[in-house]
Order: structure tokens, then sequence, then C-alpha cells
């Protein structure tokens, strides 16, 4: 829209990392006796434990059944309330419903972007039974006054942590913080095993559960087995899913992982150049921190200041598309889908709706390579220059 693109080739806004030690991985797996079921998938949940500090882990099918069985593991049935963020992907929501629980919209506060705690605190009712917080851009709430609120309040903190693998928080690296902590291994994500989540926990009683939910409800305890049974026995005593993570997956999991701590690098190291390049812009506005909290960053959002700009969001994002620069926007607030309307939602949060009428997330992944990161600073500049208030003055 504004001459020569700052590039030629599309940059998309993420993307996996595949080296050889992921393709050998993988490639043992399926030279292997077992495709699931087997020991890859311990292995992976024994790293996730050491990376997470967590206890236990269980690996899942992707990051919406490690969400879903959380909530069944927190006991979410009819009639109980959930408090969960507007601006997150639709399953931080819809993982209540799916236990015909009502999630209840707590509105973002506008300098972190996290949950307000003085919000969450208002929407707390007699019904209230669990909050889920979700790490979002890989930053975490506010932890701390989370986990206060629940212990007085008798409710289960459930952590979405799938933007932040590797964040920690106050010391500790976040998988064991909250009661349930959920994790996304999509290809976007930053580390993948292609589609794949886990659950961890530090509670032996909520483990247990989660392990049965996510195979079927079905138990080879031999602390049920009855007398007159053999090793034929298996019973099930609760209703679960097939959410398992195959051994192939697990695999790649294992491999990625080992890469975490160069993901987490690289993806710093590109923070820290939008960071200089957009600090002093007035027409932008960047996430702030929150306290005690060391991200692993998932997404670079920046927010535009509509109000210093002769344009409109969507004039924006075209126009940074027309530069082959593959920009986003995360998220359209979950309330005000049709399906949510439908049910009853649609009052808009104040803070959220603002949010989304401003954020744009630019490019962030790990093969990104410095000039990628600078053609992505150069386009927004470019067009800054063009709608912004000094093109005017
Ligand atoms: C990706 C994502 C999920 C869902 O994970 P899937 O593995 O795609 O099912 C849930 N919550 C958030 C915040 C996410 O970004």
């Amino acid at each position: 829209m504004g001459g020569k693109p700052v590039r030629e080739s599309y940059l998309a806004y993420g993307k996996q990392f595949i080296d050889d030690d992921d393709i050998t991985g993988v490639v043992s797996v399926l030279k292997s006796d077992f495709l699931t079921c087997g020991s890859k998938v311990e292995e992976f949940e024994a790293k996730l434990c050491e990376v997470t500090g967590a206890k236990y882990c269980t690996s899942v099918a992707n990051g919406t059944a490690a969400l879903h069985v959380a909530c069944m593991a927190a006991n979410i049935s009819e009639g109980d309330e959930v408090i969960v963020p507007p601006i997150t992907f639709a399953a931080s929501a819809n993982c209540v419903l799916y236990c015909k629980g009502t999630p209840i919209f707590a509105d973002i506060d506008k300098d972190t972007w996290q949950m307000d705690l003085e919000d969450i605190k208002r929407k707390i009712s007699p019904r209230t039974k669990a909050i889920i917080t979700v790490d979002f851009t890989g930053q975490t709430g506010d932890l701390r006054g989370l986990k206060e609120l629940c212990k007085l309040k008798q409710l289960t903190l459930i952590e979405d942590a799938a933007h932040s693998l590797g964040t920690v928080y106050n010391g500790k690296p976040v998988g064991s913080i909250a009661d349930i902590t959920t994790f996304s291994f999509h290809p976007v994500k930053t580390i993948t095993t292609g589609e794949g989540g886990a659950v961890t926990t530090n509670s032996k009683i909520l483990n247990k559960k989660i392990a049965l939910l996510a195979k079927h409800g079905i138990t080879r305890d031999v602390a049920f087995k009855k007398e007159d049974v053999s090793n034929w026995y298996y019973e099930q005593v609760a209703l679960g899913y097939n959410y398992r993570l195959t051994d192939i997956q697990c695999a790649l999991g294992i491999s990625q992982l080992n890469k975490l701590t160069k993901f987490a690098q690289r993806r710093e190291e590109i923070t820290q150049m939008y960071n200089d390049a957009f600090a002093d812009i007035e027409e932008i506005t960047l996430q702030q921190s929150t306290p005690k909290c060391i991200p692993v960053k998932h997404l670079y959002i920046i927010r535009l200041n509509l109000d210093k700009l002769n344009c409109t969001k969507k004039e924006f994002y075209d126009a940074m598309q027309k530069e082959n620069i593959g920009v986003n926007v995360h998220y359209i607030p979950i309330n005000t889908f049709p399906y949510y309307k439908n049910l009853g939602y649609g009052s808009k949060c104040k803070n959220a709706q603002e949010f989304y009428e401003q954020a744009l997330t630019l490019p962030l992944f790990y093969k990104m390579e410095d000039k990628d990161a600078e053609d992505v600073i150069n386009a927004v500049k470019k067009i800054i220059a063009h709608y912004g208030s000094l093109a005017n003055s």
C-alpha cells in the first residue's frame, strides 16, 4: 500500500522449529513396538515434571483436552461458576461449558492485560468453584494474589499455561504454582508435538483424577482388584475420555524440550529488539510486566493508540500484510462471539473490548533472524510515519 514492501517473502507470525534430533526421535518410535502407551509417554511426562517443577504430569491429546480434564478434576458441574478472562483462546472458557458449568468473565487490567484481581473479587459468588487464569502472551497474572483469594474462598486455581512453558513466577516455574496447570504443544506454541498438551499438579489426589479421566476413567489399580480376577483386571470407575498423547508425539516433545532454553533465549532476544524499537513511539503501547514474573514470551502484541493515528486498526493490519508481515489478532473477546451471545453473554468487559480494538500481534518465533525482526520494526515505523501524528504536524 506504501510502495515497495519492506520484504519480498511473507513472514508468518509463528512457526515451529524442527531439527534432525526431532526427526530421529520420531522415526525411532515408528520403528519400535509401541506407537502409543509406551515408554516415551512416561519419559516426556517425567521431563515436563523436571522443567516445570511439578510433582505430577499427565500428557494429553491437546491443550483443550488438558483444560477439559482440569475442569473435570476440579469437579465443575451444572450450577458451578468459573471465572475466566475474555481475552484468550476460546478453549479457556469452552472447557467450563463442556462440564455444564457457567463461565463468568472478569475484565482485564488495562496495563498488564491479565485478569484484574479486583474485578475477579467482584464477580465471585457463592456458586464460584474455580478461577482459570491465562498466562496471556507468556506472562502470568498476579499468581500470589490469585492463590490467596482461592485459599480464602476455597476455589481451585487452574492456570492455562498454553503460552507460558518455561516462564518463572516468584522463583518458581509455571506448572508447579497453581492447583492445576495446563499446557498446549500446538505448532505456534513454544515447543510442539504437532497437536498435544499436558496437565501438571502437585496434588496426588488431583493427579489421580486427571490421569484416570484422560484414559477413559478406566483403572488397573490393584487396590480396586477383586479376589477372583487375574491380570486381565481393569474397571471403569468414572466417565473419562481417550485423551492420550501418542509415543510418536511424546518423542517429538522430548527432543523439543531439550531445546527449550535456546527457544526461550531467542524469543527473549527478539522481544528485546521490539521493546527497544517501540519504547519511545507514542502511537504504540506495550504490555506492562507482572511483578516477580520472568516470562518466556509466546506472543508480542502492540496496542495502537488510534487517537494518535489517522487510520483504523483494519487499515494498519492490512498495511502490515501488504508489507509482507504476518500480523494477527489475539484475541476477539470470547463473550462477544455469536455462540456466547446466544447463551446470554455479550455485555462487554470495557478494558477487554478496548484492548481488542487496538491489539495487533507481531511475528515472534525461534527461527526468526534479526533481519526478520528488523523488517517487522521497519514496517511498523513506515506505517506510523504515514498515518502517525508526526506525519501531519
Ligand atoms: C493454544 C491455546 C489453547 C488450546 O490449545 P490446543 O492445543 O490448540 O487445544 C488454550 N488456551 C490458550 C490460551 C491457547 O493459546
